[in-house]
């Protein structure tokens, strides 16, 4: 499950460092007053695990937000800095009741993909095209199906009508743009600012929250966050809180049920296997595994027949395996068989390394390499 997160996480890493965030890691515990000011003390003090050390009060983090925005404040800002952006893989912590904790989707500690973007009013627009596409390229990646909801202003919100209007049809354009189909949550949205909400469906038809763009006027104002702005005064930037998995184990349930434990060859925990039809071919198989090693190659060792081998890693869903007898030792050659049982044999070592080069590198759902 690990090598799976850790693939989850470099592809996200890849997309932000490519939208230019910055990566940052905050503390998991705080004292209670960080949390007062950001408002997470007085809504939500029964989810969050607190305790005292000595005379003071402290909590887990339920969210990254109040951390990130602690680091913004650290710094004095002019305009030109911004937008700044900031991401982490943030492991938060959430008291559920226990009736309420389920597999993978209600824990107590979760992982999200986070991000922070601290704009102007004026870059709203490009930074939420910039997360959208970030978007598009995960949901494309997986194939999920899904659906979009705009969520706009609730009767108690702040902020003034203005930048509400102004906000919502920045989200009404972007949508349109992307070609979304989205229904419209009326009086949904957060107090704090309108947000565009995902929804995966998983094999079984249910709904699991996926990717969130939010607007949020309140924290600048809680935290007094401000940059210096062209004419010299004092300006509050908007927050924009993105997440794309949403939370990396309830995403990860979502992709074991979405592929029925068959993940894309990027994403398999073990990628390859090469099955000896007999003891006197372990030598070469170990060779042709070496030569796989930038893979997640396995050599199976275990004393059955070749059949068996091959049922085998059929049942444990490895993309491919390849095949060595006498003849492919001889010839230097492998066989190469993958999980729709598609079997080619004579097949030039080189030739399949750089194939798979490409599958992994373009995190390609449907193998090419043998033909039907
Ligand atoms: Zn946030």
């Amino acid at each position: 499950g690990k090598t799976v997160l850790r693939e989850l996480s470099a592809f996200i890493e890849d997309l932000n460092l490519e939208a230019g965030y910055e990566y940052v890691e905050t503390p998991h515990v705080f004292k209670t007053d960080l949390w007062k000011q950001s408002g997470h003390y007085e809504n939500y003090e029964d989810d969050m695990f607190l305790f005292d050390v000595g005379d003071d009060e402290y909590g887990l983090k339920p969210m990254n937000c109040p951390g990130h925005a602690a680091i913004f404040q650290d710094h004095s800002w002019s305009y030109r800095e911004l937008p700044v952006r900031y991401a982490e893989d943030g492991k938060v912590y959430r008291k559920e009741q226990r009736g309420e904790l389920s597999g993978l989707s209600r824990v107590w500690s979760f992982t999200i993909d986070d991000g922070h973007l601290f704009v102007r009013p004026d870059q709203i627009e490009q930074e939420v095209e910039g997360i959208m596409d970030a978007i598009d390229v995960v949901l494309e990646t997986f194939e999920l199906d899904y659906e979009v909801a705009l969520a706009t202003r609730p009767e108690k919100s702040m902020g003034s009508d203005e930048i509400w209007d102004r906000a919502e049809s920045i989200l009404e354009r972007v949508l349109s743009e992307h070609e979304e189909e989205y229904v419209v949550e009326e009086g949904d949205g957060a107090f704090y600012g309108p947000k565009i909400d995902f929804a995966f469906e998983d094999a079984l038809g249910r709904k699991w929250d996926g990717p969130t763009v939010q607007l949020d006027f309140n924290m600048p104002e809680r935290f007094d966050l401000h940059y210096v702005g062209e004419d010299n005064e004092e300006h509050r930037p908007v927050v924009i809180h993105r997440g794309i998995y949403g939370s990396y184990e309830r995403f990860f349930m979502v992709l074991i049920e979405h592929f029925e434990g068959k993940f894309p060859f990027w994403l398999a925990p073990e990628q390859v296997r090469v099955l000896p039809i007999s003891d006197n071919n372990l030598d070469y198989a170990y060779d042709v595994a070496d030569e796989f090693d930038e893979f997640r190659v396995e050599v199976s060792t275990r004393d059955a027949t070749l059949e068996r081998k091959i049922r085998q890693a059929h049942d444990d869903r490895v993309p491919y395996q390849i095949i060595v007898g006498d003849d492919e030792e001889e010839d230097g050659t492998i066989s190469v068989r993958d999980r729709q049982e598609r079997q080619e044999s004579d097949v030039d070592r080189d030739a399949f390394l750089g194939y798979l080069r490409e599958e992994r590198g373009e995190k390609r759902l449907n193998p090419e390499f043998l033909a039907d």
